[in-house]
């Protein structure tokens, strides 16, 4: 990472560092205090150690010794609590950038979700923010305590022989630089048993989320291999990382080695010629063990905060991807609502490209109060057009307005709280029957709950289920037929009480006797309000006010039933195709008739 970007990345934490300031001054406090005693030690030991060596007598031995134990138990008490202090912050603060990251990802409109992997999504929510976490902890605990810790040490050192500290200190820039060596080395082990871990667990979710097609296409054999190379790779890369990480305490144990060799030498000598006594020997010795566990963790520390800076940079990359839908500032809200809705010259392409146009020239008004039927070959764009409505997309070409009112002028929640659409491939949550119906109206009490699961016709099938409305449904329950998801989200829909309702092929898995009762429930429902209906079936279409064919994204036939259906075009061949569809049915049932008979 360069410095720029390091710097960028920790500017970018400067509100957050501000938010717990308090904390921060208070834990560089107890570190240097805790920098303070960790110096004290060795003088400490080396003035008891003189008192014996100078047969001072037991009294003042022992006065001398409980000064040492005691900075030594104050040091590792101060110790203690920087850690806990500066550790508890750090986690403090990754649980506010946590959530600002949750509310920004909720801001971003759909289209953003189709051009980043959810899996990347997740990985930067967990393992990125761990990463920066262990940067603030960790890392600045380290990195702040380090200078001090070598300034203070290296000055009494050389308050008591420069030429030994000199000389002892020679080999720890070479320590410096192994460690950091050590440190990439042992990160990008630990970063690849990470990745090895992702992909097993990717293809875990996969195999069993598609058990159904790995069974039906008897791919277990394959799967398996999959499996096998995954876990293979994964065991090499703990190999690896266990090899690499054993490495570092030996390094730990050999570097003092060295050192102390040079202590031992050139201090042993030193004593030998009087120019250095023996406690001042020890005191050398004693500094020298303390400072290698610092020194030897100085490249884990630095690998710590180059992947917290760099993963700093990759949450700052959503947080700074604008959601291109949101509320105008100063959007307001029409007082009085009626429902109208109007398309004007509108263009509409996902891209932005104008070679690539979804929808072409729409100009379309749908009275307050009425039934719009939309219809047309698949890929036609029929879902992008109603998608709109609820400004799911942006429209930049031509205009979208309610009651009049520009949608981009619409206040985006106000706007949302007047709509209550259906998707196409309704989700359901792995939660109860009854909170999946409530879930946009938390509110709701089993009556209305009741009241709309009965409206969708789904009463039956809850009668069925295990637990009624309290059995879980969805990846970590009972699993609903394509039908009685469709009727839940309906249901869902329903409970809204919401003055427009947008059904996507809603209801293209419910038999037809189903939903011509559910159409007589909604026509009852929704009497006075504008209702848009996505469908194939004539049967859903023929009683709307209004139809329109969409070919190629362009409106290709418009006006209601019997006009549609007698004028030779896209909707007349749908209408005899279904009918022919329905007489062969019903041949079909007399002769199973005739034959059971
Ligand atoms: P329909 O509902 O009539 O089947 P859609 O509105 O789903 O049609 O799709 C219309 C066209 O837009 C199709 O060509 C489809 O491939 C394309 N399309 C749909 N969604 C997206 C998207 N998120 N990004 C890019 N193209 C899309």
């Amino acid at each position: 990472m360069s410095q720029r970007g390091a710097r960028g990345a920790l500017a970018y934490l400067r509100p957050y560092f501000a938010n717990h300031q308090r904390e921060y001054i208070l834990g560089a406090g107890s570190v240097i205090l805790y920098v303070a005693l960790f110096a004290a030690g060795p003088p400490l030991f080396g003035w008891a150690l003189s008192a014996v060596l100078q047969g001072l007598g037991t009294e003042v031995i022992l006065g001398r010794v409980a000064w040492f134990v005691l900075v030594a138990l104050a040091s590792a008490c101060v110790r203690f609590f920087s850690r806990t202090f500066l550790f508890n912050t750090a986690r403090s603060i990754e649980y506010e950038l946590r959530n600002d990251l949750f509310v920004h990802l909720q801001k971003l409109p759909q289209a953003f979700y189709f051009d980043w992997p959810t899996g990347d999504l997740m990985s930067r929510c967990v393992n990125d923010l761990n990463s920066i976490r262990l940067m603030l902890g960790v890392g600045i605990v380290n990195i702040l305590q380090a200078p001090f810790l070598y300034l203070a040490s290296i000055a009494v050192m050389i308050s008591l022989n420069p030429t030994l500290t000199l000389l002892s200190l020679t080999p720890f820039p070479l320590f410096i630089l192994l460690a950091r060596g050590f440190g990439r080395v042992n990160h990008a082990a630990n970063l690849a048993v990470q990745e090895g871990l992702g992909r097993l667990s990717n293809q875990v979710q996969e195999s069993i989320s598609g058990i159904a097609l790995v069974k039906a296409y008897a791919m277990e054999g394959a799967t398996q291999r999959k499996f096998e190379s995954a876990t293979e790779s994964l065991y090499r890369r703990h190999v690896r990382l266990v090899r690499v990480s054993s490495a570092i305490p030996t390094m730990a144990r050999l570097l003092p080695g060295l050192t102390m060799w040079i202590v031992l030498w050139f201090g042993g000598r030193a004593v030998q010629g009087g120019q250095m006594d023996v406690a001042e020997f020890f005191v050398f010795a004693l500094y020298i063990h303390q400072l290698t566990f610092p020194t030897v963790i100085i490249g884990w520390v630095f690998a710590i905060v180059q992947r917290g800076t760099a993963s700093i940079e990759r949450i700052q990359e959503v947080l700074d991807t604008e959601p291109s839908i949101k509320s105008r500032i100063g959007a307001s809200s029409p007082a009085a609502f009626s429902g109208e809705i109007a398309f004007q010259n509108l263009n509409f392409s996902y891209t932005g490209e104008e070679k690539s146009l979804v929808l072409k020239d729409i100009n379309l008004d749908v009275p307050a109060g009425s039934v719009l039927g939309i219809t047309g070959p698949v890929g036609s764009g029929k879902t992008t057009l109603v998608s709109l409505i609820p400004r799911l997309f942006k429209v930049s070409d031509g205009m979208v307005s309610l009651d009049g009112v520009d949608l981009n002028e619409w206040d985006l929640s106000d706007l949302r709280k007047n709509i209550a659409m259906v998707p196409q491939d309704p989700f359901l949550f792995s939660m109860s029957v009854a909170d999946n119906i409530s879930y946009g109206s938390p509110n709701s009490g089993m009556e209305e709950i009741s009241r709309a699961a009965s409206a969708a016709r789904l009463m039956g099938d809850i009668d069925e289920l295990p637990r009624r409305f309290a059995t879980v449904v969805g990846e970590r329950g009972v699993m609903l037929s394509g039908g009685q998801r469709q009727r839940t989200a309906l249901a869902r829909a329903l409970a809204l009480r919401r003055p427009i309702l947008i059904l996507d092929d809603t209801l293209s898995a419910v038999d037809s006797q189903t939903e011509s009762a559910i159409q007589g429930e909604l026509g009852s429902l929704y009497k006075g309000k504008t209702v848009i209906v996505v469908s194939h079936r004539v049967s859903s279409l023929k009683d709307a006010d209004q139809i329109i064919v969409l070919i190629d994204g362009a409106i290709s036939e418009q006006g209601v039933h019997d006009e549609l259906a007698a004028g030779g075009g896209w909707y007349s061949r749908m209408v005899r195709a279904q009918a022919l569809e329905d007489e062969i049915q019903l041949l079909d049932g007399a002769g199973g008739e005739v034959s059971d008979g």
